[in-house]
């Protein structure tokens, strides 16, 4: 059957009215604006930009599409919530992610009451197409997640495109680490696949978490009703603001994420070294996910010296999440490690 969003999106939204803010069309000229509650006084009295439309021209612009395929959420986790919400139905609909795979997608499916359905991946972490195969005939699932590169195992998934036009319902391809990756985009393939959705970040290789910023691509159909459900003010002005000034320096972003790459070539390296780790998982992303003799022994001190790692998957037993950071928060995360006995 034909894709066709009118058959996915969740019936009852199908007649809705946007909320709409005419300001964009009066941007250049001396108004007085009335029309939203606003307190007159003050340096940020003034709601953002609902539409974010400088920010989106530009990430198009760094991405090669057109600015009608974008949409911004506080963060892709918001993104991931709201096309939960627009095309899943309650207590009826299910969704589709890998095992192991990013927790927020249950997280938002539980607090949507969907049900969680599982592709389990194979010891490297890669899904096998008679798995697939075999939960897609039988699936209810409304939207498929793919995690690539993968959080927390940090591999890409190969063959992607296979399972993106084997699925009938939504394809949402996760690429919060595609700029630490050795793969394209799935951006490339959206001419291709009417119901796929791409989501990128601004909180990982570009380096904004703190300003929440996730970008979504996909059709304008798709795009125009994410533009048309999402909060109207979702990203604050300074938020705006200060990512469009970051953007412009992107061979600044491209320096510090070679600088991760390197990093994360070194403490590889050095992680070899240690009798305490088992093994370590080929990484696309700006982590590893790290298999230790004992990973509470060894996430208990680096704790003790003040250090941070992920403890947290519980599909997978006895290994750590590391961040790749700077050169010297690696040598120290190696210098604790090295002290646990083997
Ligand atoms: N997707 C994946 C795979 C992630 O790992 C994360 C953050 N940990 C996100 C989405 C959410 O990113 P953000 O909300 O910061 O854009």
């Amino acid at each position: 059957m034909e894709f066709n969003i009118e058959n996915i999106i969740r019936p009852h939204l199908l007649d809705s009215k946007s909320y709409t803010s005419l300001r964009n069309s009066y941007l250049k000229k001396e108004v007085v604006l009335l029309d939203a509650n606003e307190n007159p006084f003050g340096s940020y009295n003034r709601y953002p930009d609902a539409e974010h439309l400088q920010l989106k021209r530009k990430l198009a612009e760094i991405n090669e599409v057109q600015p009608e395929q974008l949409f911004l959420g506080n963060g892709s986790d918001e993104l991931i919530d709201l096309a939960m919400r627009m095309f899943c139905e309650p207590t009826q609909d299910a969704i589709l992610v890998f095992n192991p795979s990013f927790v927020m997608y249950e997280i938002s499916a539980k607090l949507n009451n969907l049900d969680v359905e599982k592709l389990q991946l194979n010891s490297d972490f890669q899904l096998e197409k008679e798995v697939f195969q075999d939960v897609i005939s039988k699936t209810k699932a409304k939207i498929l997640f793919l995690c690539s590169p993968n959080n927390p195992t940090g591999n890409s998934i190969d063959d992607l495109e296979f399972y993106i036009q084997s699925f009938a319902g939504i394809v949402i391809v996760d690429e919060a680490y595609i700029e630490f990756s050795k793969e394209v985009s799935a951006v490339s393939l959206l001419a291709k696949y009417p119901n796929l959705i791409v989501l990128k970040t601004l909180s990982k290789a570009y380096g904004m978490a703190g300003l929440r910023i996730g970008v979504g691509f996909a059709s304008p159909e798709i795009a125009v009703l994410f533009n048309q459900f999402k909060p109207p003010y979702n990203i604050s002005s300074e938020s705006q603001k200060l990512a469009l000034k970051q953007l412009e320096n992107l061979e600044e972003l491209q320096k510090n994420i070679s600088i991760i790459l390197k990093e994360r070539d070194h403490l590889k390296v050095g992680l070899e070294k240690l009798s305490s780790v088992n093994k370590i998982f080929p990484s696309d992303a700006n982590f590893f996910l790290i298999e230790f003799k004992n990973a509470e022994t060894a996430y208990q001190k680096l704790l003790e010296e003040n250090i941070l790692t992920s403890l947290r998957h519980p599909a997978l037993k006895n290994c750590l999440r590391i961040t790749v950071g700077t050169a010297e928060e690696n040598s120290k995360l190696l210098n604790v490690l090295s002290k646990i006995p083997s």
